[in-house]
């Protein structure tokens, strides 16, 4: 033992830290110590905790007699496959997040707390090697058997080892192995036959999917945006191209911002392919999640469908990423870990040297510069698919209309005629609860949250009054506090109201409300497709939750209720999400073999961008805001990243942000190319009871502001100041 060198592992544990720690690998346990990648279970303070191991090593900064021995060793074999490891490890660096609590947060819950993985019994498999799919047949001319055997194996992805052994020797497979012609896969499940591999036939492409389709290589990495209308067929090219891959014998994965609200999505996804498929979602239990993950990383799982948090989900053999919907949100975590699924996803295309393929209808702008910037190729599909045409669109100018509850007159009589013809309506607001303010005709006094710079939503059906920002409720006052007046009232619209007023104004046809509070109970989701897919009269009213991806085939006409509240707002990014709010909504119209309509109702029918997106479509429109953000000088044309701090007390927020600025301009004072901004306080000051303040830095090169960013960090964290604090930074912001 004198000599010997000691057994040191650095391990990333759960904390807030921003490092891993050293610990010892004591003598018993060397024989078979713990390999990257391995949990192992360490002293942490007074607890013992569950860490991973970052690296393996004989040495340290700290003193050898000072490092504490692990305690045990959970896994024999890496957690994560070497890949997906770097994916934790570039993501921990470029969004300065603690590597520890990156890995951990993501993780199914059993596997935080120190849960076996399930041990799977293994079928060996062989396939051929993209060397062996390269040479092919021809080159084991003198050899017949491993010429059969070759050709076999490029005919079907992968053949069980069982099968193989009935008609050739082990000692052929051995010499198409040494040549490295074929490899051996383990995998716990017997793959699907290539002539089963399909439940339904593919359709047959238009010619706009058609060119797209060509122009994708499903092999080696590369970046695709499909930008296409909605209903112009883009998931029938996702499945095309999954079953390429699936016939290379690999997985595909794909993310889409919601599960639960579109059923339809996963049902066509195994409709069409006859093969394992997982899903992976916060509605899933832990032991479920554990399950699904564990399926994927084993290879069982051929397709895995999944929302955000899935972009980490370890795979055996992936061959191709698929981002539906991708200007969607929900891709941005924010909070915590704060990444972007969508960003992570081409990172980890490329490391995987698999292609990757972002749909939508209203492409951010981030990825329609890197179009542009020929980063990604860009394929567009312009029409629809089968019968469906493009809507139509009106504006109906609020100003001249005659208002029901935010409802004009025209409107209603479109409805009305609508219904009339046997179909289908909905109506867009995004705002739930009855009103938006309760406020008294007296006195003027307005309920407001105690704990934030917000008023109180009215929930008329629940009776209560309720903080959309931090859920502070209380029961609805019917008397003013202030002077006492019963001449409350409540003011402006949301899906509440709009429903009751619809349900008075059609008392004879069913109308729907989906929002956050509707959809609370199981099944009530479900309730709603099925009575929109009897294709009967109704009308359906909700929030944004409507405008996701759900393919209504007898909806003709989609009514906005108000269009104004993405017109004026102080987040630079608010018209390019009202612009894609408006055509995904307006998308839900005439998917079917009528046309459809759409009405808008705003306050600024003149105005320029509206006109604009209606009259000129979203491309011309998100060039359009591309030109502006170049000229402003704003992402995607440079880079952002803030700091976020709050606190009990306004002064420690922004006293803290102004000691970073101070900091950060020592390590890069203020250049053309590097800027700061700040503190000011966020767009809501305060928010449960907390005050809110940001410092923003823009870079024009990501490199410099990564490096500002990671030296600032290690500093920011010994400041005095930070204790009074709660801070966080956010690289590439999606709010501010
Ligand atoms: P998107 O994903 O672009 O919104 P979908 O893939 O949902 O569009 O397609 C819209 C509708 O058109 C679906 O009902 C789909 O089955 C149908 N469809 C797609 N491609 C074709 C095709 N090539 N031929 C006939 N129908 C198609
Ligand atoms: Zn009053
Ligand atoms: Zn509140």
């Amino acid at each position: 033992m004198a000599d010997s060198k000691p057994y040191i592992i650095r391990v990333a544990v759960p904390s807030p830290l921003r490092r891993t720690f050293d610990y010892l690998v004591p003598d018993h346990l060397t024989d078979a110590p713990p390999q990257r990648g391995c949990r192992v279970a360490v002293p942490f303070g007074k607890r013992e905790v569950v860490g991973l191991v970052i690296e393996c090593t004989d040495s340290s900064d700290f003193a050898i007699e000072k490092l504490k021995p692990i305690t045990a060793i959970i896994d024999q074999q890496a957690l994560l496959p070497e890949s997906l490891f770097k994916l934790f490890i570039w993501a921990a660096n470029y969004y300065q997040h603690p590597i520890g609590d990156a890995l951990f947060s993501t993780l199914p819950v059993l596997l935080r707390s120190g849960k076996a993985l399930p041990e799977q019994p293994q079928i060996a498999n062989w396939r051929a090697t993209t060397l062996g799919k390269g040479l092919g047949p021809d080159s084991l001319k003198r050899s017949p058997k491993q010429r059969s055997l070759m050709t076999a194996l490029l005919e079907q992805p992968l053949i069980s080892q069982e099968q193989l052994l009935t008609i050739y020797t082990r000692a052929t497979l051995k010499q198409l192995n040494d040549k490295e012609l074929i490899e051996l896969v383990l995998q716990k499940t017997k793959p699907t036959a290539l002539d089963d591999l399909l439940r339904n036939a593919p359709l047959k492409l238009h010619q706009s999917q058609q060119k797209a389709m060509d122009a994708i290589e499903c092999h080696g990495f590369n970046s695709y945006l499909l930008d296409g209308v909605t209903g112009s067929g883009k998931t029938e090219i996702y499945l095309q191209c999954i079953e390429k891959i699936l016939r290379y014998g690999r997985q595909a994965l794909i993310l889409i911002p919601e599960i639960s609200l579109t059923p339809q999505t996963e049902k066509r996804f195994r409709d069409r392919f006859n093969v394992p498929l997982v899903t992976l979602h916060s509605g899933l239990t832990d032991k479920a999640r554990l399950a699904a993950w564990a399926t994927a990383k084993s290879g069982d799982a051929q397709i895995i469908l999944g929302t955000r948090s899935a972009i980490f989900t370890p795979l055996k053999d992936p061959g191709l990423i698929i981002l539906d919907e991708e200007h969607d949100q929900s891709y941005k975590q924010q909070e915590g870990f704060r990444y972007s699924a969508r960003d992570l996803a081409v990172i980890r295309a490329k490391q995987e040297n698999i292609p990757i393929i972002l749909g939508s209808a209203t492409p951010s702008l981030e990825s329609l510069n890197n179009c542009n910037s020929q980063r990604y190729q860009h394929l567009i599909l312009d029409t629809r698919a089968g019968n469906a045409s493009q809507p139509s669109w009106a504006l109906v100018d609020l100003k001249t209309e005659t208002l029901e509850s935010g409802i004009g007159r025209s409107t209603l009589a479109a409805i009305r005629e609508t219904i009339n013809n046997r179909q289908q309506v909905l109506v867009f607001l995004n705002r739930r609860g009855f009103a938006p303010t309760l406020l008294c005709h007296q006195c003027g006094w307005v309920a407001e949250c105690r704990s934030c710079d917000a008023r109180l939503t009215v929930h008329r059906g629940r009776g209560r009054l309720i903080c959309h920002h931090c859920n502070y409720q209380q029961r609805t006052v019917h008397q003013c506090p202030s002077c006492q007046s019963r001449e409350l009232i409540a003011a402006g619209e949301g899906t509440e109201r709009s429903e009751a007023c619809l349900q008075q104004c059609f008392p004879d046809t069913p109308v729907l409300r989906v929002d956050r509070d509707s959809t609370r109970n199981k099944g009530a989701m479900q309730k709603v497709f099925d009575t929109a897919d009897s294709g009967e009269p109704c009308i359906l009213v909700g929030t944004q939750m409507l405008a996701k991806g759900h393919h209504f085939a007898n909806i003709t006409l989609v009514v906005v209720l108000d269009a104004d509240s993405g017109l004026f707002s102080a987040d630079f990014r608010s018209h390019e999400r009202m612009g894609q709010l408006l055509i995904q909504v307006a998308g839900r119209s005439g998917r079917g073999s009528v046309a459809g309509k759409v009405i808008v109702q705003t306050h600024q029918p003149q105005h320029p961008l509206l006109q604009l997106l209606i009259n000129q479509g979203y491309s011309e429109y998100a060039q359009l805001l591309l030109n502006q953000r170049q000229l402003t000088q704003l992402p995607p044309y440079n880079r952002l990243a803030i700091i976020r701090a709050e606190s009990n007390h306004a002064n420690n927020a922004e006293k803290f942000l102004t000691a970073a600025r101070q900091l950060a301009e020592t390590i890069s004072p203020p250049s053309p190319s590097l800027g700061y901004l700040g503190p000011l306080p966020a767009l809501m000051e305060r928010r449960a009871g907390r005050f809110r303040y940001i410092l923003q830095i823009s870079g024009q090169r990501r490199g410099d502001l990564q490096q500002l960013l990671t030296t600032l960090c290690s500093k920011l964290e010994r400041l005095p100041e930070a204790r009074q604090v709660r801070w966080a930074i956010d690289v590439d912001p999606q709010e501010l």
